[in-house]
C-alpha cells in the first residue's frame, strides 16, 4: 500500500502550476487548444463571484431552481454533438459513446431538476413544551476536480449534486480534457444559473490543489487517481471540509459454469473495452471457474478479434485510441511486465495490426491468462484495454480472491443461480455488486467506492449527505416559567 505523500519521479516530471494547458488530440496528435492556467488571483475573484451567486442561488425558490436546471438538461441534449465532438478530439472518445453519454447528462440534469425542490428536513420527537426540527443547508461553494475520461458527463454528474442542493461550484476539468466543461459553464450560464454558479478553472494539477486549499471553498468533489484522491482528502481534512472522493479501481468479474456463458463474454469485453478500458469501474480482474476456463478464455479471445478499433469519429468504430503517450506507455509496460512475471498474452498486446503505421494511441483488446493474484497486472489499475484472467475453484475461493485487493468500486457476478448471487453480494467488499450485466450507472443509483475506491458517494439520494449540512432548531413552546436547574436563582 502506498502511503507516502513524497512526488515519484514520473510526477515530478509532470507540468507545473504556470505552465499552459495543451490539449493533444491522442487520434492525431495534433494540437487541439492552448489554454493559460487560471492564476492565483483569478482563483480568488472566481471564489468570491460564487460567493455572492450562491447566495442568490440558494435563495431561489425551489421551483426557480429546478426550472433552471430543466432548461440546462434541453440545452445539454441540444449540444450533445458538439459536447461529444470536443470530448472525442481531446480524449479519443468514440463520438458514439460521447453521443449517449451527453444524453445520459441530460438525463441527470432532469433528475435534479425534480429533486432540488425536494430537500427536506425533519421533525423531531421532543419533550413537551419543546419543538425540534432540522434544516438542510448548503455547505457554500463546492470545488469539483475531474478526470479526463467522461469529461462532459462529468462536469453535469458531478456539478449537480452541489448544485441541486443550493451549491455553487467551481469546477477544475482534467488538463487533457477542458473544453467540454468550458461549453458547460456557458449553457449554465444560457440555462439562468447566476453569473458565477457554475465556473471553470483550468491547469494542472496544481491548480486543483489549490481550488480544493481555497479558504473560500467549503466542499469537494475528487474523482481521480488513489494518489490524488490521497492528497485531496488531507487537504479536506486540514480545511474541516466535507469531501467526496471517487477513486480507482480493479474490479473483479466473477464467472461460473452455470452462466449464459455468451451473455457474459459480451459483457465482460464491453465492460473491459468500452473507453478503451479508461473506465474506473471496468472489470479488469477477471476470475473464471477452473472447469470452463479454457472455453471462456477462447470465446473472449474469438470475440476480442470482432472488436472495431480505429477512429473515434467513425460511427463504425468501438474502441478508440488511449488519451496520451504517458497512458500508452504505462499500459505497455504493464502488459510487458505481466508477461515477464509469468502470464501469457493471449491477445492483443500491442497496437493492431491494421493501425500498425498511423499515428494514433491504439491498444488492441488485450487479454492476459495465466495471471496470479501477487502480479501487478492484478493488484494495479492499468486504464487500459487489459483483461487479466485467473481461475477459482469454489465460491468460497472466487470471494476470497475478489476480496484480495486495495480497491473496492465494482464488482461483477455471472451466474444462474439467484442464492449464490445474494450471498456472494453479501460478501464482497466493493461499493456497488452486479449480477449478470455489465456496468450499470445512472443518475438514482448510488455509486461510491470501498477502501481505497473512494469515500462518501456520488449519485441518487445518498449525494445529498455530502452537498448538504443539518442545522438543528429547538423552540421552547411551554409557556410556564422557564424550567431551571438552578432553584434560588
Ligand atoms: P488524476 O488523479 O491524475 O487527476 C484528476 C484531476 O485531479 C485532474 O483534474 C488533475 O489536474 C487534478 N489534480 C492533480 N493533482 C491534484 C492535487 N494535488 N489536488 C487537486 N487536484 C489535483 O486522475 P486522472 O488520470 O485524470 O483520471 C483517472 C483516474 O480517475 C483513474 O484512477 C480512475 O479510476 C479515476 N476515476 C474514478 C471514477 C469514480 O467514479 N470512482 C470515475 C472516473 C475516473
Amino acid at each position: 500500500m502506498t502511503t507516502t505523500l513524497e512526488a515519484t519521479p514520473q510526477q515530478a516530471a509532470l507540468p507545473g502550476r504556470d505552465d499552459d494547458v495543451v490539449v493533444v488530440n491522442p487520434t492525431t496528435g495534433e494540437t487541439v487548444a492552448t489554454l493559460a492556467p487560471t492564476s492565483a488571483a483569478d482563483l480568488d475573484e472566481a471564489v468570491a463571484r460564487a460567493k455572492v451567486a450562491q447566495r442568490t442561488w440558494r435563495s431561489m425558490s425551489g421551483d426557480a431552481r429546478s426550472q433552471v436546471l430543466w432548461r440546462w438538461s434541453e440545452l445539454i441534449e441540444a449540444h450533445g454533438e458538439e459536447l461529444a465532438t470536443l470530448d472525442s478530439r481531446c480524449t479519443g472518445k468514440v463520438l458514439r459513446d460521447g453521443l449517449s453519454e451527453n444524453k445520459n447528462a441530460a438525463r441527470y440534469a432532469r433528475w435534479w431538476a425534480g429533486r432540488t425542490d425536494k430537500l427536506f428536513g425533519e421533525q423531531l420527537e421532543d419533550a413537551a413544551g419543546r419543538f425540534s426540527y432540522t434544516i438542510r443547508e448548503p455547505l457554500g461553494i463546492f470545488a469539483v476536480v475531474l478526470p479526463w475520461n467522461a469529461p462532459a458527463l462529468g462536469s453535469v454528474s458531478r456539478t449537480l449534486p452541489p448544485l441541486g442542493c443550493g451549491n455553487a461550484v467551481i469546477v477544475k476539468p482534467s488538463e487533457f480534457s477542458p473544453l467540454s466543461a468550458l461549453r458547460m459553464a456557458e449553457l449554465a450560464l444560457e440555462a439562468g444559473m447566476p453569473e458565477g454558479l457554475y465556473q471553470v478553472v483550468t491547469g494542472h494539477g496544481a491548480v486543483g490543489a489549490e481550488l480544493v486549499e481555497h479558504e473560500g471553498v467549503d466542499g469537494i468533489s475528487f474523482t481521480g487517481s488513489v494518489t490524488t484522491g490521497r492528497r485531496v482528502n488531507l487537504a479536506a481534512a486540514a480545511g474541516f471540509k466535507k469531501a467526496t472522493l471517487e477513486l480507482g479501481g480493479k474490479s473483479p468479474v466473477v464467472v461460473f459454469p452455470d452462466a449464459d456463458l455468451d451473455d457474459a463474454a459480451l459483457g465482460i469485453l464491453i465492460g473491459i473495452l468500452m473507453n478503451a478500458g479508461q473506465i474506473c469501474a471496468a472489470n479488469s480482474r477477471l476470475l473464471v471457474h477452473e472447469s470452463i476456463a479454457e472455453e471462456f478464455t477462447a470465446k473472449l479471445i474469438e470475440r476480442a478479434a470482432r472488436v472495431k478499433v480505429g477512429d473515434p469519429m467513425d460511427p463504425e468504430t468501438q474502441v478508440g485510441p488511449v488519451v496520451c503517450q504517458r497512458q500508452y506507455d504505462k499500459v505497455m509496460d504493464f502488459i510487458a511486465s505481466a508477461e515477464a512475471e509469468g502470464a501469457t498474452v493471449s491477445a492483443g498486446g500491442g497496437r493492431p495490426v491494421h493501425l500498425a503505421e498511423g499515428k494514433g494511441l491504439f491498444i488492441a483488446p488485450t487479454i492476459i491468462t495465466g495471471v496470479s493474484a501477487d502480479m501487478s497486472v492484478n493488484r494495479e489499475e492499468v486504464f487500459g484495454p487489459v483483461l487479466a484472467v485467473g481461475t477459482f475453484s469454489t465460491e468460497e475461493e472466487a470471494v476470497a480472491q475478489a476480496n484480495d485487493s486495495e480497491f473496492g468500486l465494482a464488482s461483477y457476478i455471472w451466474t444462474s443461480d439467484g442464492a449464490r448471487i445474494h450471498r456472494m453480494a453479501e460478501q464482497i467488499e466493493a461499493g456497488v455488486v452486479h449480477a449478470n450485466t455489465y456496468l450499470v450507472m445512472d443518475v438514482q443509483l448510488p455509486f461510491g467506492g470501498f477502501k481505497q475506491s473512494g469515500v462518501s458517494n456520488a449519485f441518487g439520494n445518498e449525494a445529498i449527505e455530502a452537498c448538504t449540512q443539518v442545522k438543528r432548531i429547538t423552540i421552547r413552546t411551554g409557556d410556564g416559567p422557564l424550567p431551571s436547574p438552578w432553584p434560588g436563582v
